[in-house]
């Protein structure tokens, strides 16, 4: 047998598929929202994982939850169903519009079961010609072959072949657009009601109750993709809630473990009496172990406490960005909803959030992107003023080394 070797960052060319480019440093532990990596250097974490750690890193509860469920039962497969996952499927009916859960392992496998779940029910309730899809541009739903094809980014999708087919990309917060291509052939609009890696763009209130109508007038479903934007993220539980509209199929996952693989896609009785025994699966998908923790993390998120904090949170952070751009002038806008901030880069910074990450990273702060010009804001929905304050000093520090 080969003996293990200390690894470090130059491992990861030699073992890893090259699809993604990390960081320099590589993380070895975390506690609430600060980070240590091989070397003992500490970072203050604004990327939250990229929106999945919720409750910060190794959360008390969703530690002693993962240790108690470890030691009963961590799998049993869909022959067998299990209390944790019925648990949590009770708790997410019980506070939307849901009356049926799937659960999956990610959000791509959410969305894909909720792309199948509108072409089944409008095929089998409707027509075998209903299957058209409305999606929007720089819209984001995963990895898989689908969900990268209903996805707006040709540049996700392009390379692999035939596509899936009757999709159609329209302008994201135009409703004159979706008008245009929705008909009675059509069975879904998908849209994120914040879009996340697409630039942080959240949907207007007209657009949202124009596209729900819309959906209605044609028989065709309204699936939310609240992969980012669901569990707390924007200071509701789901960000549908601010707005009133509700959709048929909304899919959830980042922060639904709290950083453990879960997914969910929720919808009501009527639409899930379309698929039966054997229409869909997966073998991980509402394992115990997951669930568990899912429910932890649940049980906190959804608490007055955690989500007003959210928009005290969202104040602070913004307050600091504008000071930074009094001082330095670098940001165009400051968007989003809640703990989904964008701020967009401008003057000497435009285009160079690969810079500045990497300028972050060097004065200890984990930051996130949205493209080449958007900073990206995903902080645990409960990270203390302390390490907001902390990190925005390191956010100036790494700023000002760029101008100097
Ligand atoms: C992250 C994300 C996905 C994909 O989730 P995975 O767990 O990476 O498969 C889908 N939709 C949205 C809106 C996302 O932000």
């Amino acid at each position: 047998m080969k003996e293990q070797q200390a690894v470090n960052r130059q491992t990861y060319d030699q073992v890893m598929l090259p699809i993604y480019s990390p960081a320099e440093f590589i993380p070895v532990r975390g506690e609430g929202s600060r980070v240590w990596d091989q070397q003992g250097k500490e970072y203050i974490d604004f990327a939250g994982g990229i929106a999945v750690l919720a409750l910060g890193h190794c959360h008390p509860a969703l530690v002693a939850a993962v240790r108690e469920q470890s030691e009963k039962l961590w799998h049993v497969s869909n022959i067998f169903t299990n209390e944790p996952a019925l648990t949590l499927a009770q708790k997410l009916i019980g506070a939307t519009f849901a009356e049926r859960v799937f659960f999956a392992n990610s959000g791509a496998e959410a969305n894909e079961a909720a792309f199948k779940l509108a072409r089944h029910y409008a095929i089998t309730q409707h027509s075998p010609y209903k299957t058209k899809i409305i999606a929007f541009k720089q819209a984001f739903h995963g990895r898989t072959f689908f969900t990268v094809s209903v996805g707006g980014q040709a540049k996700y999708a392009d390379g692999f072949g035939p596509k899936p087919a009757d999709i159609i990309h329209v302008p994201f917060n135009d409703l004159e657009a979706v008008k245009a291509v929705i008909d009675e052939e059509t069975c879904a609009v998908v849209l994120e009601p914040v879009q996340g890696e697409g630039g942080v763009t959240a949907a207007t209130q007209e657009f949202m109750e124009g596209v729900r109508k819309l959906c209605d007038d044609n028989k065709a479903l309204l699936v939310f993709d609240e992969v980012q934007s669901g569990m707390g993220r924007t200071g509701q539980l789901f960000s549908y809630m601010h707005y009133g509209v509700t959709p048929d199929i909304l899919t959830t996952a980042k922060a639904l473990g709290g950083g453990f693989p879960i997914s969910a896609m929720l919808t009501t009785a009527e639409i899930a009496q379309a698929m039966g025994p054997g229409t869909h699966g997966t073998t991980y998908g509402g394992n115990p172990l997951a669930c568990a923790v899912g429910n932890a993390a649940f049980d906190i998120i959804n608490t007055k406490d955690v989500l007003d904090g959210v928009a005290k949170r969202r104040e602070r952070i913004v307050a600091h960005l504008n000071k930074l751009n009094d001082k330095y002038g670098i940001f165009s806008e400051i968007r989003g909803m809640g703990l989904l901030i964008g701020a967009e880069l401008d003057g000497k910074l435009q285009g160079r959030s690969k810079d500045v990450l990497q300028a972050c990273a060097t004065e200890g702060l984990m930051m996130l992107s949205a493209g080449a010009n958007i900073l990206r804001f995903t902080p645990s929905l409960i990270i203390s003023e302390e390490e907001i304050n902390s990190g925005m000093v390191k956010l100036e520090q790494a700023i000002s080394h760029l101008f100097s």
